[in-house]
């Protein structure tokens, strides 16, 4: 570290504007400077040390301070920093991972077309799915449904499919062509319905959204197997079977965003799998590099792939298989399977981290534990028994994670759920380091 500490703070007030922040009231407190990482740790400039419970940004499932990649990433840097994969080129780390990504994704998946981020996934598929129809003679269907709470990206496409009302505010939001219908969230809204029914009720509106539509105008469905951002809310087990036989009764394209779900998360190598659903296509990023570097991709069913080769595609980023990115994905692939962290998840520390999750529902202020895999939402509640919300929902996330946070815990708070979405590496005795702390903050709110 060059700068001193003072300097980093009034360099960073002065000049840098940080995603989804009002700055005059970061810069009244300061960003946190992150100093550094170490497996599910991390330190920021003064040296305190955090419980990472949030990998980052849902990022960092191999955890922090992997030589393997960092080694992969200088071997490439020196070998061949760039080179783009537009003109008949390709490398050899783009081509493997290529290879990689799509052997772990089920047999009807064989290809994968590479971005930056999740949100440069988005904007390909709703760009493709579109292709698809139009090179089949259907250029009527172009409308796109996707569900209110969902998250999908910053860009103008993946903010209009997101159903974020604040982002849609900014800019004009959405954009022509895009249908928001409801989200499983069976404590909030389920009524008096079981979570069983209230699942496929929620299913059953994207039925009537394309009846409304009309069928042969709407191209596709987007939906996360857990919708991340949104709250980790969990659909009930009824959701997700009916939303595959709504797509594929009525000819509209599944679209799964894995951006979050996708490489063990939820103890599979995708959430669909978990779900056992098969999509047309699926934007994946975050835990494909787990963050080392910057690199997505959208991964494609022969069904559609067939189509989308009789075409020439007028789509791609500079960066699409960054060479380096690549190599950093190969290396997070390579831990992921070597460490058997799919399956530990799945079997061991998925399973450890359910049980403690779900021990918090003793607590006064918790209503609901949902958990898949090593993905926890914690729905916050002055009165279980009616599922009634704080008065004032975003003051009490924002409390509990205060208070987590000055005890050395990083999680996360959308509006008044908790979530949690550590590194897969976690240990036993780490999981209990992280609810231990959990549960001191929840108990300011008393
Ligand atoms: N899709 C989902 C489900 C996400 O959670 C995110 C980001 O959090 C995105 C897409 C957008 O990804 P990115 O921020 O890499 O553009």
């Amino acid at each position: 570290m060059t700068a001193n500490l003072s300097n980093l703070a009034a360099i960073d007030a002065a000049h840098h504007m940080h995603p989804f922040n009002k700055m005059t009231e970061l810069n009244e407190k300061g960003a946190r400077l992150i100093a550094r990482g170490e497996g599910v740790y991390i330190f920021d400039g003064a040296g305190k040390k955090y419980l990472d419970a949030f990998a980052g940004l849902w990022c960092v499932n191999v955890g922090y301070g992997r030589t393997e990649i960092t080694e992969a990433v200088s071997r490439q840097m020196q070998e061949l920093p760039y080179y783009n994969t537009f003109f008949g080129t390709t490398t050899e780390s783009a081509t493997l991972l290529a290879q990689k990504v799509t052997e772990h994704a089920g047999q009807n998946i064989n290809r994968v077309f590479f971005t930056n981020s999740g949100s440069e996934a988005t904007d390909t598929w709703f760009r493709l799915a579109r292709v698809y129809w139009k090179a089949q003679g259907k250029a009527e269907k172009v409308q796109v449904i996707a569900r209110r709470n969902g998250y999908h990206g910053s860009t103008v496409a993946g903010a209009s499919l997101g159903g974020m009302k604040l982002m849609h505010e900014q800019g004009n939001l959405p954009i022509e062509g895009i249908h928001h219908i409801g989200q499983p969230y069976w404590f909030a809204e389920g009524g008096d319905l079981s979570p069983e029914e209230f699942g496929l009720k929620m299913a059953r509106e994207l039925e009537a959204k394309i009846d409304e539509l009309g069928e042969d105008k709407v191209a596709a469905f987007v939906a996360e197997p857990v919708q991340g951002a949104g709250g980790v809310i969990v659909p009930p087990s009824t959701y997700w079977p009916e939303i595959a036989r709504i797509c594929k009764a009525r000819n509209i394209l599944l679209i799964v965003d894995e951006v979050i779900c996708g490489f063990g998360r939820l103890g599979q190598w995708f959430g669909h799998q978990h779900f056992g659903v098969e999509p047309d296509m699926a934007p994946i990023a975050k835990g494909l590099s787990s963050g080392y570097l910057p690199i997505g991709g959208v991964l494609i069913s022969d069904r559609v792939a067939d189509v989308l080769a009789q075409e020439e595609i007028h789509h791609g980023y500079t960066y699409s298989g960054h060479p380096v990115a690549a190599s950093a994905a190969l290396a997070n692939l390579a831990i992921l399977e070597n460490e058997g962290l799919v399956d530990r998840v799945r079997d061991d520390i998925g399973p450890y981290f359910a049980k403690a999750w779900k021990s918090l529902e003793d607590h006064e202020v918790v209503g609901e534990a949902q958990v898949v895999g090593l993905m926890g939402g914690l729905q916050l509640s002055p009165d279980k028994a009616t599922r009634r919300r704080y008065a004032k929902p975003d003051d009490a996330g924002v409390l509990v994670r205060n208070h987590c946070l000055e005890n050395g815990l990083v999680m996360r708070a959308t509006s008044d759920r908790m979530l949690a979405s550590p590194p897969l590496v976690i240990s036993h005795a780490q999981v209990d380091e992280m609810i231990e702390k959990l549960r001191g903050g929840l108990d300011h709110l008393r």
